[in-house]
């Protein structure tokens, strides 16, 4: 993958984007770690879930790690930030933080700052996934990757959430109590959504 921004002089937004286990944070966290190498100071975040803010890591199914700062809200992000020296902003799981994050983005590349997010381009029903459509299209890089389909053993573009082994419905809510979920990579051919 050419990291191109590598080459700019100015501010600019990279973001990574693709189903579960496309590699988007094993890619964000090859990009950070060459941007450490060329001795740039680099701020990661992730979204938190619970209430607290914490020391946390990127993390890839493939066992790698980053250090980075888990928050709630991009005002605790930008707690941070304003408070910080720093060349380039990791953003990974970007789907999960508000429309204001497209703002922070916009304005800290305004200001000269290297971005890279990372996140879900669509949602389990195959449908764009909030603040990511909007990312990509202000972005001067997208990086779109694919996963392998569970299925077909082909290109995975989409990600297939189960509950209880069955394809999720199309109207099942984000949290599903007492139910046992998960995920897998799917191409278009092999995901499936309940109407
Ligand atoms: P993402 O951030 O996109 O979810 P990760 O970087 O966490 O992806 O994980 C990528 C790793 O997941 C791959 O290097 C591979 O070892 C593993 N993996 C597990 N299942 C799959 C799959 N179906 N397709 C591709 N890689 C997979
Ligand atoms: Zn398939």
């Amino acid at each position: 993958m050419v990291d191109i921004m590598e080459y700019s002089k100015n501010g600019s937004i990279e973001i990574i984007v693709g189903p579960m286990y496309a590699g988007k944070s094993e890619e964000l966290i090859r990009r950070i770690n060459r941007a450490k190498i060329a001795d740039l100071k680099v701020l990661a975040f992730k979204p938190r879930i619970d209430k607290r803010y914490s020391k946390d890591c990127i993390d890839s199914h493939n066992g790698k790690q980053f250090p980075c700062v888990a928050v709630e809200n991009t005002e605790e992000m930008m707690s941070v930030i304003n408070n910080e020296n720093f060349d380039v902003l990791a953003i990974d799981e970007v789907q999960f933080f508000g429309e204001e994050v497209i703002e922070v983005c916009q304005e800290l590349a305004d200001r000269g700052k290297r971005i890279i997010c990372s996140g879900l381009d669509m949602d389990f029903r195959g449908e764009p996934f909030e603040v990511v459509p909007k990312i990509m299209a202000i972005a001067e890089q997208v990086i779109k990757l694919t996963a392998i389909c569970m299925v077909c053993k082909t290109p995975a573009t989409r990600t297939q959430r189960l509950v209880n082994g069955q394809p999720a419905k199309y109207s099942d809510p984000i949290i599903l109590v007492g139910a046992l979920e998960s995920y897998e990579a799917r191409c278009r051919n092999c995901h499936q959504v309940i109407k």
